[in-house]
């Protein structure tokens, strides 16, 4: 018998699962399943962002309502109209061995009629944010007197996001005697309230610890002095070349500007905030889910609906005023299994905040350091040597070969991989030759940065199954040096940073002058501090728009608003630039610019 079939589930639903790929229920779904399959009970069940809560509720759901009757039988509330269509996306898939059954998802910024055109022609299912159901019970597009269940989906955003009174109304149009179901990933006093006001004697289920981040999450925090906040935003994307984030900012205001402010440097970025229309915040998201874009920066509120696996970074440019909030934001990243990380830039007067968080997110925060520009100029080429190894040929070269060759002719090998390097590398390099260090060094912690300790280069890191606390315990073993001989491990995709104290560097060295690692030599350097990189953005990760905001090669920085603040322009031939590479980036840029447009509207 097949797991999902131990639980209870009949045929159709079975076949849906084997379609979707599921092999093993999760626990939230282990565990609400056949409870629900088999007690007519009032249900709050607690489990983080990304384990499966949909399908916790959606499978019973779908057991439990008649495909033969066209009376609306289940009502889903959610917060956002992303979450709205997503889940009615996912029940659809769930039933989609099932005739008859029909779920219309019902949301704003879409046309009212149609969806009650929808709901006419027969919805057992309606899943329906908040504002628009209020709407359509208003107009009586909608009947939900006949309901059975109830299912208050993502509970905890919806009453952040204010919307207490209208489920409050909304459930004033539902019989007394439905089944409610609760799903949140936190238990904030308001959604105890909400189980206690609306629910009978619920059954109580609680994956994992109540209020706590997802343990695929690693937390750290990087204390830089405020005016710096936005060229270490910068540093910490482009010392993650891959990275596709979200990123927090407080306000509308500092959303769109920090937004604006990467566009222009060049980065894969757009703002998602209240401000824009409905239409602009799906352009967004659609680009967002195509990887067009690596960096959405977002307020809190709109931030909510995104649902989004494989987000590799979350970065918090401001910390929440409510620091519950932070839950929510970490969230987004590390789900279905994957791993994440969090990302805080603070100041010394936020910095006792991290203490607040860690106390509700039950972990700690690792401090580490804004990455320096010789850091990110060896990232970076490491990242283009990977790049040109994975590389497809394109054989429509082979033509020009015999020229090509000609006048490449009298290098060997290695001159050429160095001048092809030095092509790339340079823009990069000038632009971070002067950068300075953005570390803000608290009394704490001063004589950190210079206490003469060596950085190492490693060439090993997550694709070799390290992640920092791993690489640090292989290091100690292997260098046979004690608790803190090995310290500000920086672990990236194919390889790694490290430092120890300056008198261990001959043992480093010695330890890794012959070492394999699975049949691969490992190779440590000392990071020099020399070195450049390379001058682009999205070098060549196969995105789409093919990006490349290339930096000004020019040396100089145009004047920003602050002498300290990096801020190269892209070259004024950049749009040709982009045109030049075919109709797609075009279209990109033609995206672009409508939204510039609109944004200063
Ligand atoms: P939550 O509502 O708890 O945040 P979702 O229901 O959105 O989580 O599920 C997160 C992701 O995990 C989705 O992509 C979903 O398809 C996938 N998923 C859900 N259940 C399973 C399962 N049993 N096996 C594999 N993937 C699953
Ligand atoms: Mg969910």
């Amino acid at each position: 018998m097949n797991k999902f079939e131990e639980l209870g589930l009949g045929e159709a639903i079975i076949k849906a699962v084997d379609a979707m790929g599921f092999t093993d229920p999760s626990d939230i779904q282990a565990k609400a399943i056949p409870i629900l399959l088999n007690e007519d009970t009032d249900i709050v069940a607690l489990a983080q962002t990304g384990t499966g809560k949909t399908a916790a509720f959606g499978f019973p759901l779908i057991e439990k309502i008649d495909p033969n009757s066209r009376v609306t039988q289940g009502l889903i509330l959610s917060p956002t109209r992303e979450l709205c269509l997503q889940i009615a996306n996912e029940l659809k898939n769930y039933s989609k061995f099932i005739k008859g059954l029909h779920t219309v998802a019902i949301y704003g910024g879409a046309s009212i009629q149609e969806q009650a055109r929808d709901i006419k022609r027969g919805a057992q299912i309606i899943v329906a944010t908040p504002g628009r159901m209020q709407d359509m019970i208003n107009r009586k597009m909608v009947n939900i007197s006949n309901i059975e269940y109830c299912i208050l989906d993502e509970a905890d955003e919806m009453l952040n996001m204010g919307f207490y009174e209208d489920i409050n109304a909304i459930l004033s149009h539902t019989p007394e005697e439905k089944n409610t179901w609760l799903f949140s990933a936190t238990m904030p006093r308001e959604v105890a309230t909400i189980a206690k006001r609306f629910m009978k004697t619920p059954i109580e289920i609680t994956v994992g610890h109540k209020n706590t981040g997802s343990k695929n999450v690693s937390h750290e925090y990087y204390l830089v002095n405020s005016r710096d906040r936005y060229a270490a935003l910068k540093r910490l994307a482009d010392a993650n070349p891959d990275i596709f984030s979200v990123i927090f900012c407080r306000t509308k205001r500092d959303t769109q500007k920090v937004a604006e402010n990467l566009i222009e440097d060049g980065y894969n970025a757009a703002a998602l905030h209240g401000d824009l229309s409905q239409n602009q915040r799906d352009l967004v998201m659609k680009s967002f889910r195509n990887r067009q874009i690596q960096m959405l920066v977002a307020t809190d509120v709109a931030a909510r609906g995104i649902d989004v696996d494989d987000i590799t970074h979350v970065i918090n440019y401001q910390l929440p005023d409510e620091i519950e909030t932070y839950t929510h934001r970490s969230g987004r990243t590390g789900r279905a299994g994957k791993s994440g990380t969090s990302m805080v830039i603070v100041s010394k007067s936020e910095v006792r905040k991290i203490k607040a968080i860690e106390r509700i997110i039950k972990t700690t925060f690792e401090k580490k350091e804004i990455p320096s520009g010789e850091e990110i100029c060896q990232v970076q080429l490491f990242h283009l040597a990977n790049d040109i190894k994975k590389a497809e040929i394109n054989h429509e070269i082979d033509t020009y070969l015999p020229s090509i060759n000609e006048v490449l002719e009298d290098f060997s090998k290695e001159e050429l991989i160095k001048k092809f390097f030095s092509v790339e590398f340079s823009r990069f390099h000038n632009y971070y030759k002067k950068a300075k260090d953005l570390n803000s060094v608290s009394e704490r912690d001063s004589g950190r940065n210079n206490d003469g300790s060596i950085r190492y280069f490693i060439n090993i890191g997550q694709k070799d199954g390290f992640d920092w606390m791993s690489l640090k315990d292989f290091l100690k073993e292997n260098i046979g040096l004690g608790r803190e001989g090995v310290n500000r491990v920086d672990v990236k995709e194919n390889f790694s940073f490290f430092n120890t104290a300056p008198e261990e560097q001959e043992k480093v060295l010695s330890v890794f002058e012959s070492f394999d690692l699975d049949g691969r030599s490992v190779n440590v350097e000392v990071s020099k501090n020399s070195g450049g990189g390379r001058g682009r953005r999205d070098g060549g990760r196969g995105r789409r728009d093919g990006g490349r905001g290339r930096r000004n090669d020019g040396g100089g920085f145009k004047g920003s608003r602050r002498s300290d603040d990096f801020k190269p322009r892209r070259r004024n031939n950049d749009r040709n630039d982009r045109n030049d590479r075919g109709d797609r980036s075009s279209n990109d840029n033609r995206r672009r610019d409508r939204r510039r447009r609109s944004d200063r509207d």
